[in-house]
């Protein structure tokens, strides 16, 4: 099977002939059709973070595809299922973080194009008790986005508890921000959205936001001060930017949620005084459980939320990343593997 794989961090990826993975008993073999390209990809391909991913990395966590083949120990899922390998691979299913519900806390977890091979390739296996079926009126290329950049930035206005009504700022409109807009104008919220040039300001209005702040333009949480006479209740910060989530943490009023989601590899200063004073909360989010991606799913399947795409092959994935790094991108790219 065709699969693009790094060998070395930063590294270019090159396009190879892998054998076709054997399921094991637990396991389903899925032949992707579209996988999104995230982010995390290209800090996985570049080593940036304090847990490296393995090497050598078939990258890629938004692939989504039909079963061709399940474990025998597998009944839930079939050949011919239509399904998707999110970030969270596989967890224990038994520690205190598993049977909270909270699963992506799990110390036991396995993800998709980090530690375990992805979904930039033709075939892709899976944990079939972790695969999350993807409704039938949403296509393949619709849905890959969904599985992290759309359940991370919905998962992440879950826990920026806000009520409809009140304001949240989006900093970072890229692949997840275009879609944390969609998800906060569908839950009622007031967006403002962050970010910089006319092309993302254009697609934050086209999509609901209220306002648009260019951050190389403004100072946004002077802007927000300006606008609203006041912070916004909670921020959600997608961008890679140590400057980015300083002024997201700036925009958030008193008793506001201010939710980090970007993972830039910086660490940012927390004000202990203000925080205290202005009861603050700094949360972090990471992607969504199987629950939260089957309800992000759902707003997907009522035309509520639509991720804006650029369709593009697996060949493409240097220049893809190249385009990435420069923020060039608006909305996300998916890359079409098969029909
Ligand atoms: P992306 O490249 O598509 O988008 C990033 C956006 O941030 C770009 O539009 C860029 O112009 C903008 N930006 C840069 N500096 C900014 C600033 N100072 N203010 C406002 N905007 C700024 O990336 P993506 O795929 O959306 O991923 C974003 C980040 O989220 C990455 O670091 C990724 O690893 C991380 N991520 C986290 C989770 C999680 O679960 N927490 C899940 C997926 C991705
Ligand atoms: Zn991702
Ligand atoms: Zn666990």
């Amino acid at each position: 099977m065709k699969a693009a794989v790094v060998h070395h961090f930063k590294d270019q990826l090159t396009i190879e002939d892998l054998p076709l993975p054997k399921p094991g008993p637990r396991d389903a073999l899925v032949k992707i059709h579209a996988c999104g390209v995230c982010h995390t990809d290209l800090h996985a391909c570049h080593g940036d973070w304090p847990v490296k991913p393995k090497l050598p990395l078939v990258p890629g966590h938004e692939g989504v595809g039909t079963v061709t083949e399940v474990g025998d120990q597998i009944t839930h899922i079939k050949p011919g299922d239509r399904v998707g390998i999110p970030w969270l691979y596989s967890a224990c299913g038994y520690c205190e973080y598993c049977l909270e519900g909270k699963e992506t806390l799990c110390l036991a977890q396995h993800n998709a194009g980090y530690s375990i091979d992805g979904g930039y390739a033709e075939y892709c296996l899976a944990a079939a008790d972790y695969v999350v079926k993807v409704p039938d009126n949403i296509s393949f290329v619709d849905a890959a986005p969904l599985f992290c950049a759309g359940v991370t930035t919905y998962k992440a206005l879950k826990v920026s508890r806000t009520k409809p009504g009140d304001w949240v700022s989006v900093v970072g409109v890229g692949g997840l921000g275009h879609l944390a807009v969609q998800y906060a104008v569908a839950m009622g919220l007031n967006v403002i959205a962050v970010d910089t040039g006319a092309e993302k300001k254009a697609l934050s209005q086209d999509l609901g936001a209220t306002h648009f702040i260019d951050f190389i333009q403004e100072q946004p949480e002077e802007k927000i001060q300006s606008l609203l006479g006041n912070g916004v209740h909670a921020t959600v910060c997608t961008a890679v930017s140590k400057a980015g989530f300083e002024s997201a943490y700036r925009s958030v009023r008193r008793g506001g949620t201010c939710v980090l989601v970007g993972l830039p590899p910086e660490d940012m200063p927390i004000p202990i005084f203000d925080t205290v004073i202005n009861g603050v909360s700094v949360v972090g989010s990471i992607v969504g459980t199987r629950k939260d991606l089957q309800e992000c799913l759902e707003f997907a399947a009522q035309g509520k939320v639509k991720a804006i795409i650029q369709k593009r092959t697996l060949e493409e994935i240097n220049a893809i990343f190249d385009e990435m790094e420069k923020g060039d991108i608006a909305g996300r790219v998916v890359m079409e593997l098969a029909e």
